[in-house]
Formats: structure tokens, C-alpha cells, sequence
């Protein structure tokens, strides 16, 4: 029950598992790593986790992966959208203790109105505090073009960074996706 409630509280989009992700079809990810951090030590010494690389190959289902091990161990988790992730409204609730700090970080954030201060809020309180698991299919280079203000990019990448897990994943997902479709068929019932 309480497991349930924690798993609500999550939103994930849907369940994702690590048994349930196909290790062979993405071999640009360590199998063992991934293991390794599904015993979640990273949470408990507030360490992060990125992954990185296009469209399609798995770095979702991973980042859930983990997400889902830890609701399954007690830990509060939330997957937020990078739209989700720069609003203002989630700014102040991806804080665990944003009940007390809710006044002060409002106004903060009612000053500071643009979407990439809001992900250095999040990523401020969290840091050294809280561990987060990010997806981008944009290398770290990139990131000021998306979020529009390097000096901040900077910041988020140095605290982001300090304690880091870093996935580097390549791979075609046109070609992952006619390998699982060809998975599926072979473990189809005969009917
Ligand atoms: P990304 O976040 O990299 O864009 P996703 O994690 O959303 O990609 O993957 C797209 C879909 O393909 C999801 O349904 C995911 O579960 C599935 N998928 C991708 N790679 C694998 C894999 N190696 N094994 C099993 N499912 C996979
Ligand atoms: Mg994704």
C-alpha cells in the first residue's frame, strides 16, 4: 500500500524495469553498472546519475529503471519533463522539505522568471542533499544553447556533475526497434 502511494507519487510515465531492458540490444551501457547503482548506494551519498546520447535508445527507460528500484525501497522519487522540470510550480515541490522553504523560494522564484534559473533551483536545493537522474540528448556543450543563459548552464553543470554517474550511450533507434519487434515476435504464443 505504501509502496503504491510512493509509486503514484512518482508519475512515471510507465514502468520501466532493468530486467526488463534488453542489455544486449544497447552495449554501450554496462550492464554491471547499471546493477551496481540499483542497489542504490548513489541515492544515499546524494550522488546523480546522466544519460546521455539520441533519441530512442533506452536512457528513459533506465532513468525510470532506477526511479521504480528506489520507489520499491522507500525513497521519494518524482520523474519530472524538462517542461515540468522549469516551471515555476515544481521549482519549489521537487525540494523535499518545500513546506518550510515554500515562502522563501516563491519569492525568490517570483523574481527570477526564467525556465533555466527554475532548473538551477531544483538542482541547487538538491545538490549534495538529494541525488537526480537526468536524460538529454543534448551533450553538455550544448546545454546553453538550450536553456539560453551559459552562466547558469555553468552552474547547474557544476553541481550536476560534481558527484556523477555518466552514461555515454549511442545507438540507432530504428535498429533497436526492429531487433525488439523481432524479439516480440519470437516470444509470441502460438495461437
Ligand atoms: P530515450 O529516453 O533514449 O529517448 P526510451 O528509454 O524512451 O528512449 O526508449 C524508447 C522505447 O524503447 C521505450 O519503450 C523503451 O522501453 C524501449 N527500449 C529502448 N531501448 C531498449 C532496450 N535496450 N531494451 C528494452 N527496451 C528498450
Ligand atoms: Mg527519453
Amino acid at each position: 500500500m505504501l509502496r503504491e502511494t510512493g509509486l503514484n507519487k512518482a508519475k512515471f510515465p510507465s514502468i520501466k524495469t532493468i530486467d526488463g531492458f534488453n542489455f544486449a540490444l544497447q552495449p554501450t551501457v554496462d550492464e554491471a553498472k547499471i546493477r551496481a547503482l540499483a542497489n542504490l548506494d548513489f541515492l544515499r551519498s546524494a550522488e546523480n546519475v546522466l544519460f546521455l546520447g539520441p533519441s530512442g535508445i533506452g536512457k528513459t527507460h533506465l532513468s525510470i529503471a532506477l526511479g521504480y528500484e528506489a520507489v520499491k525501497a522507500g525513497y521519494k522519487v518524482r520523474f519530472l519533463t524538462t517542461q515540468e522540470l522549469t516551471s515555476q510550480l515544481y521549482a519549489s515541490l521537487a525540494d523535499a522539505t518545500f513546506q518550510r522553504e515554500l515562502g522563501r523560494l516563491g519569492k525568490y522564484l517570483s523574481l527570477d522568471k526564467t525556465a533555466s534559473s527554475h532548473f538551477f533551483q531544483v538542482i541547487n536545493q538538491a545538490y549534495e542533499r538529494q541525488s537526480v537522474i537526468i536524460t538529454s540528448n543534448r551533450p553538455f556543450q550544448e546545454w546553453s544553447g538550450v536553456l539560453h543563459d551559459a552562466v547558469i548552464v555553468t552552474a547547474i553543470l557544476e553541481r550536476v556533475l560534481h558527484h556523477a554517474h555518466i552514461f555515454n550511450m549511442k545507438g540507432d533507434r530504428y535498429r533497436l526497434r526492429e531487433y525488439m519487434q523481432a524479439e516480440e515476435k519470437k516470444v509470441m504464443p502460438l495461437s
